[in-house]
C-alpha cells in the first residue's frame, strides 16, 4: 500500500472565493514527487466543530495530514485550539520559537505585541517546526505512526517548512525506496500532438517506468517516473530519454525543473551573446518573465514596451508609413522593431512582439488574439504570425512564450 496523505486547508476566505487555494495545489505535487499518494483534500472554514470531525475523520484515513491555515493570531484564527482540544493536551510556550519570533520583529523594527508572543505558546504533545520567515512556526505531532502536521496559510511560509523540515522528514520516515523522475519538457506542441508522435515509444516503455503527461499553459512536460533510484534505474530512464529525443527534439527546450526563460538565459550564456526586447501587446510581461531568473543581467540588456505607435515610430524608429500601412500588428513592424530594438540597445539578439489581445481591437482580418512576433539576429530578421484565444491575459501568456520559443529555434538553427 502507497502511503497516503490527506491534506486540509483551513480559512473562511478560501470558502467565500476570496482566496485560491494554491497550498494544497503545491503541496500535492511535491508529495507526488517523492512517491507520497494524496488521496483526499478538504477545504474547511475557520470552524471549530468541522475542523475537530474533520481531523479525527483524516487521522483515521490517512498516514499523514498536511494542515495549512488558522494560525495567525487572532482570535478568528482557530486551528492551535482545537489541536489542543483534539489532543487533549495543553499550550507550553516554546522559548525558543518565542526567541525566533522577537528576532524577526526586532529585524523588522516593530514593536511586538502579547497575541506575537502566544504565537511562542504551542501543544505539548508536538514538535515545533522552526518558521525562519514569518511568527507561525508549524506544528508535527505523532501519533501510533500517523503524522499530523500544522503548518500556516501563508503560501511562503509554509512552502519554507515544507522544503527545509517537512519533505526530507517524510521522505526518511516513509520512503523506503526511492523515487526517481525526469521530465522531459516540451514547448509549441499541443498534448494530443505530442502524444501522436510518441505512441509506438510510450506503448513500448518498460512496465516499471510510468509516463505522464504534464500541460500547462502553452508547454507539456513528459515525466519518467520509477520506484527505486539506484543507478541501473536511472540509466534506463536515460536510455528511454534518448530514443523518444530523436521523435520530439523540435519541441524539447529543457530537461527537469529548467523553465523556458532558464533555457533562454543558458543558450544565451553559452554564446556570450545578449537579449533586448520590444514588446507591446505584452506590455512587459516577458520581461518580467526574463527578469525573474536570477543572473539574467548575464544575457539581458533590458526591453522597452513600445505600446503607441507614436512611440514605435519615434524610440524604435518603425517607419509611420509602414504602420499605415500595414497596421501596428504586422509583419513589417515586428521585423523593424525586433531589428531595431537590437541595433538601439547594442545586443546580438533582438525580439519583439505586437498584437491584438482583446478583447476589443479585433477585426476580420486580424481577429483578437491574432500576434506577430519577430527575431532579428546579426545574420537574419525574421517574423512569425500567431493565432491565440479570446482571452487577453492568455494571449499576453502565450504572446511571451512564443517569443522565448522563437529565441531558441533561431539559437538552435546556428
Ligand atoms: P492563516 O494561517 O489562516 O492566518 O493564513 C494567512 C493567509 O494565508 C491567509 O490570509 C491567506 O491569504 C493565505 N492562505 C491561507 N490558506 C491558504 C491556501 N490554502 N492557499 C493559499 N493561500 C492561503
Ligand atoms: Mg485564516
Amino acid at each position: 500500500m502507497p502511503t497516503k496523505a490527506l491534506l486540509i486547508s483551513i480559512g473562511d476566505e478560501i470558502l467565500y472565493g476570496q482566496t485560491l487555494d494554491t497550498n494544497s495545489h503545491w503541496m500535492s505535487g511535491e508529495l507526488d514527487s517523492l512517491g507520497i499518494r494524496v488521496s483526499q483534500k478538504i477545504t474547511i472554514g475557520d470552524v471549530k466543530e468541522e475542523i475537530l470531525h474533520h481531523l479525527a475523520e483524516a487521522e483515521s484515513k490517512a498516514d499523514i495530514v498536511l494542515i495549512t491555515g488558522g494560525l495567525g493570531p487572532t482570535n478568528d484564527d482557530l486551528t492551535k485550539p482545537c489541536l489542543v482540544e483534539y489532543f487533549d493536551t495543553e499550550l507550553v510556550r516554546n522559548e525558543e520559537v518565542l526567541e525566533n519570533i522577537r528576532q524577526l520583529f526586532a529585524r523588522a523594527g516593530r514593536q511586538m505585541s502579547e497575541l506575537n508572543e502566544m504565537q511562542a505558546d504551542l501543544p505539548a504533545n508536538c514538535t515545533a517546526i522552526p518558521n525562519v520567515i514569518g511568527t507561525a512556526p508549524g506544528m508535527w505531532f505523532e501519533r501510533k505512526g500517523k503524522i499530523i502536521v500544522s503548518m500556516p496559510g501563508v503560501p511562503y511560509e509554509m512552502k519554507r517548512m515544507m522544503k527545509d523540515t517537512i519533505l526530507p522528514r517524510l521522505k526518511e520516515k516513509f520512503i523506503k525506496d526511492g523515487i526517481y523522475h525526469r521530465m522531459v519538457r516540451t514547448i509549441g506542441i499541443p498534448e494530443s500532438v505530442l502524444a501522436e508522435k510518441i505512441k509506438d515509444w510510450e506503448n513500448n516503455l518498460p512496465k516499471h517506468i510510468k509516463l505522464a503527461y504534464l500541460p500547462t499553459t502553452g508547454t507539456v512536460k513528459l515525466r519518467l517516473t520509477t520506484s527505486g533510484d539506484s543507478e541501473t534505474t536511472k540509466r534506463e530512464v536515460q536510455d528511454q530519454i534518448d530514443q523518444v529525443l530523436p521523435l520530439i527534439n523540435k519541441y524539447v527546450y529543457g530537461f527537469d525543473e529548467e523553465e523556458i526563460e532558464e533555457a533562454i538565459g543558458r543558450m544565451l550564456k553559452e554564446r556570450h551573446i545578449k537579449l533586448a526586447v520590444a514588446e507591446s501587446c505584452t506590455g512587459g510581461y516577458l520581461s518580467h518573465k526574463i527578469t525573474s531568473v536570477p543572473g539574467s543581467s548575464e544575457w539581458f540588456n533590458g526591453g522597452f514596451v513600445p505600446y503607441s505607435n507614436q512611440l514605435k515610430n519615434e524610440q524604435l524608429k518603425v517607419d509611420n508609413e509602414i504602420i499605415r500601412q500595414h497596421g501596428a500588428v504586422s509583419e513589417p513592424v515586428v521585423l523593424a522593431l525586433a531589428e531595431n530594438v537590437r541595433k538601439e540597445f547594442r545586443t546580438e539578439v533582438g525580439v519583439s512582439i505586437s498584437g491584438v489581445a482583446g478583447p476589443g481591437g479585433g477585426t476580420e482580418e486580424k481577429p483578437v488574439g491574432t500576434v506577430w512576433i519577430g527575431y532579428s539576429d546579426e545574420k537574419k530578421t525574421v517574423a512569425k504570425r500567431f493565432q491565440f484565444t479570446k482571452d487577453r491575459m492568455i494571449n499576453i501568456q502565450f504572446s511571451a512564450l512564443a517569443a522565448l520559443n522563437m529565441i531558441r529555434i533561431n539559437l538552435d538553427k546556428d
